[in-house]
């Protein structure tokens, strides 16, 4: 969002004008800035084989997966589905890779049978896997380095604790399996969570699958997964892509040479490439002057945007609709049957009834995570490409609340 004389824009449009246009609450997504985020973050790599495989549980809005199929990226999926989404969108089987966790059996089944990249992340599966395709299906092995990313248990998923990923020591009996059914590994997998502050958490994960390559012969490439830190607000600290980005190009060519061949480095953004490029638009409902503080209540909530409240994350929210109101300091709130705060004592030009409000960093985790909580509708969501918005899901409406209940007889 900029700030121009004539109040905010973004990616060239009015903020008020999408609100007016689309109504609220409303997602929007600029598309240049997605396509941005994906080239600097494939550029900070050159000098090897790198592929990014977008994480797409971040936003599967099937226009954003095809602005990325477009742009040459694969796709990371965790589910079945978003497979499906995938292909509809136009990626070939083969440029999906799919990183279930805790799937039965008979899913794996079917995502081999559509040809995706398979990637396993628990021995007994593994071994099932051995026996049902032998070497005939490839398969990566999802590894857990046991690397804590950041403070915060809830995004971490590469410590003890974790349900994730077969641990580093138990390579010896990946090992056996594998040789005793002739499985054929084409790849090593880490993804350590999201919240890698700088270059030496990453290469410590990285050298410890080095280590572990050396038990597999015929792999074809190494998946870091992600953990790449946007910045939510002034003074966050961020991954410098750039410079872990050759550190890692460093430290991956050494560990070819070593390998005696060229691997394909695979990375699995979600939040780096689609986070900043979207907004939540919400209306102010209420301003409610407390004994202790001013609530501004808004048309969204917890329902629309969950990860303030699952994860304590800060969201930078602005008035988009008085940009030269006196600021003050306001609790934003949403309209749900929660306490769900959006942002505690924050600084905003003077709230009025009636206002936009943006809240920013919502195009990863945002729609996707969204609910009808509460029986609300979810937000519509819009797209901006070359300034122009356009309707990319409409909004709900009572039907599709009901669509997939029966009323029965009751006696
Ligand atoms: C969620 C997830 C990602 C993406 O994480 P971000 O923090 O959004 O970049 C990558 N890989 C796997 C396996 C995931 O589950």
């Amino acid at each position: 969002m900029k700030l121009t004389n004539h109040g905010y824009t973004f990616g060239g449009v009015p903020v008020t004008e999408l609100s007016k246009n689309f109504g609220t609450p409303l997602y929007v997504y600029n598309a240049d800035v997605i396509r941005k985020n994906y080239h600097t973050l494939k550029n900070a790599f050159s000098g090897v084989d790198v592929h990014l495989k977008y994480a797409c549980k971040a936003l599967t809005n099937i226009n954003v997966l095809k602005i990325l199929q477009q742009e040459g990226a694969g796709l990371d999926t965790v589910s079945i589905q978003e497979a499906k989404m995938g292909l509809r969108a136009g990626f070939q089987p083969n440029d999906i890779l799919y990183t279930p966790n805790c799937v039965s059996f008979e899913e794996i089944q079917e995502a081999v049978s559509l040809g995706l990249i398979i990637n396993i992340d628990e021995l007994s599966t593994l071994e099932r896997f051995g026996n049902e395709y032998g070497g005939s299906v490839p398969c990566c092995i999802r590894l857990n380095p046991h690397i804590m990313a950041g403070g915060n248990s809830h995004i971490s998923v590469g410590h003890i604790d974790s349900k994730f990923g077969i641990s580093i020591y138990q390579v010896p009996h990946i090992k056996r399996i594998v040789d005793n059914l002739g499985i054929h590994v084409n790849g090593l997998h880490m993804h350590t969570g999201s919240d890698i502050l700088d270059a030496d958490v990453f290469l410590r994960g990285a050298s410890l699958l080095y280590e572990a390559a050396k038990s597999f012969e015929k792999l074809e490439f190494m998946d870091f997964g992600s953990g790449f830190k946007v910045k939510y607000k002034e003074g966050d600290i961020t991954t410098d892509v750039n410079d872990i980005g050759q550190q890692i190009v460093d430290s991956f060519k050494k560990f070819c040479l070593e390998y005696g061949k060229e691997l394909q480095l695979w990375f699995e953004p979600g939040k780096y490439i689609v986070s900043n490029a979207g907004h939540l638009l919400v209306d102010v409902n209420v301003v409610k002057q407390t004994t202790s503080t001013v609530f501004a209540g808004v048309n969204s909530g917890q329902n629309h945007l969950l990860r303030p409240m699952m994860y304590d994350a800060y969201h930078h929210i602005t008035n988009v609709s008085n940009h030269t109101g006196v600021e003050r300091i306001y609790s934003i709130v949403g309209y749900i049957c929660e306490s769900d705060t959006l942002g505690y004592d924050r600084k905003l030009n003077e709230v009025r009834v009636g206002d936009i409000l943006a809240i920013s960093n919502a195009g990863a985790y945002g729609f996707s995570m969204s609910s009808n909580y509460n029986s609300r509708f979810r937000p519509a969501e819009v797209l901006i490409q070359n300034q122009k918005a356009v309707l990319i899901r409409k909004r709900e409406t009572l039907d599709d609340l009901l669509q997939n209940q029966i009323e029965v007889d009751l006696v």
